[in-house]
């Protein structure tokens, strides 16, 4: 089922004294989300993400625009004619239930044409409890499951009805690191299985990378950028969007523009052209720097993290805005060779792969185009 969003928009009143603007949680969106696709709802916390879900499932009423889910508006329905599953962060399982019971529930409230006989339930559940891989826990109660169990507790109870669209407020964030990356790809698996439209919200970007379809990034209320995963990584269209995606996240620096030339400091780190002489911010990627003894680029070395495959320089340079510099070269380099003592305070030289580098207007942070020479 694809959902459409026209103008929608989210107004709170103001609780603050001093301040009496509304809060625009929610700023004219306007997209439509594919049929059976995953799609994550980006951003930090506060910036309108369970807002956006609760206009979809239609537990809030949007102060402005429309939501159709195919062809049909569904902006003044109840949250249960909608055929929406829901799964929030705490889990939320009735406690005094058995596993069997907390799933069998949404098929127990049924009614009129739609109603089952205790069979077709008992098949449903069982179905959707395989489908989470919890068949064998359907009599306990909640509080006898971990975290992970009762979560996919959860999703099966949203998903014995066959939602059409299915919603997932942080489910995994009350998950171990370990449990959530297991968890997380178990979520993939079932939406690709079962093909059901899914808008997933976290505030985690790593999670809606590895795992969306398409990613929605939205900041203060206001849609940032829509796109596959790679594409947005790629191709940030500013500087909150590239600094957002990617760990360890991008490097940014003060950078001037002058005669076909990019500078950082007195460095010539690339040349360039299509753009007019001016400074700018600068964003170099982590795996956009490469170790060169004549590199063109310039830093201070404070030493080197080993990550397994990977080393990480850590350095310095005076037009950093942030305190370090993080670069990461495969491990097959030897730095001691790259740079002259290799020892901390020494200089380490990089050249920069120019599609691994952005430049952003200084004043409204959109990202410049380049052409590299
Ligand atoms: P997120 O889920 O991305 O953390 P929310 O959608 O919960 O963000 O909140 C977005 C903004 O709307 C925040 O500024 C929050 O304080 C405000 N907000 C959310 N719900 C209400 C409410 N019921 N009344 C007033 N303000 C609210
Ligand atoms: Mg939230």
């Amino acid at each position: 089922m694809e959902v459409t969003l026209k103008n929608l928009t989210k107004r709170f009143p103001s609780r603050d004294k001093k301040n009496h603007d509304d809060v625009i949680a929610v700023n004219n969106f306007d997209f439509e989300i594919p049929d059976g696709k995953l799609i994550g709802l980006l951003g930090p916390s506060g910036c309108g993400k369970s807002t956006v879900l609760n206009l979809i499932s239609g537990l809030l009423k949007p102060t402005d625009g429309r939501i159709f889910f195919g062809e049909d508006d569904v902006t003044d329905l109840p949250p249960e004619n909608r055929g929406i599953g829901l799964v929030f962060q705490n889990y939320a399982l009735y406690p005094h239930l058995t596993v069997k019971q907390n799933i069998l529930f949404p098929l127990e409230n049924l009614k009129g044409k739609d109603k089952l006989t205790k069979d077709q339930m008992l098949e449903k559940a069982s179905e959707a409890a395989k489908l989470v891989q919890i068949d064998e826990l359907m009599d306990r109660k909640p509080r006898e499951l971990s975290g992970g169990q009762q979560q996919r507790v959860a999703i099966a109870r949203a998903l014995v009805k066959m939602p059409k669209v299915l919603l997932l407020d942080e489910p995994l964030s009350n998950l171990d690191a370990r449990l959530r990356i297991q968890t997380r790809e178990e979520i993939r698996r079932i939406q690709r299985e079962t093909e059901v439209t899914t808008i997933f919200v976290t505030h985690d970007q790593e999670e809606a990378m590895s795992i969306s379809d398409m990613i929605v990034v939205m900041k203060d209320g206001i849609v940032q950028q829509i796109g596959k995963p790679q594409d947005v990584y790629d191709s940030p269209t500013n500087l909150f969007v590239a600094k957002f995606l990617g760990t360890p996240p991008i490097n940014v620096f003060d950078g001037q523009v002058r005669d076909n030339r990019l500078y950082i400091g007195d460095d010539t780190v690339l040349k360039i052209s299509g753009v007019p002489d001016k400074t700018v911010f600068v964003g170099i990627r982590p795996e956009g720097f490469i170790l060169s003894k004549e590199g063109a680029f310039g830093c201070r070395l404070n030493g080197v993290e080993v990550m397994g495959r990977d080393i990480s320089v850590v350095s310095t340079n005076e037009a950093s805005l942030n305190p370090t510099v993080r670069s990461i070269i495969g491990a097959e380099n030897k730095l001691s060779a790259q740079t002259d003592h290799a020892s901390e305070g020494s200089v380490v030289r990089f050249n920069l792969i120019p599609r691994k580098v952005f430049l952003f207007d200084k004043e409204t942070e959109e990202r410049i185009d380049f052409e590299e020479c």
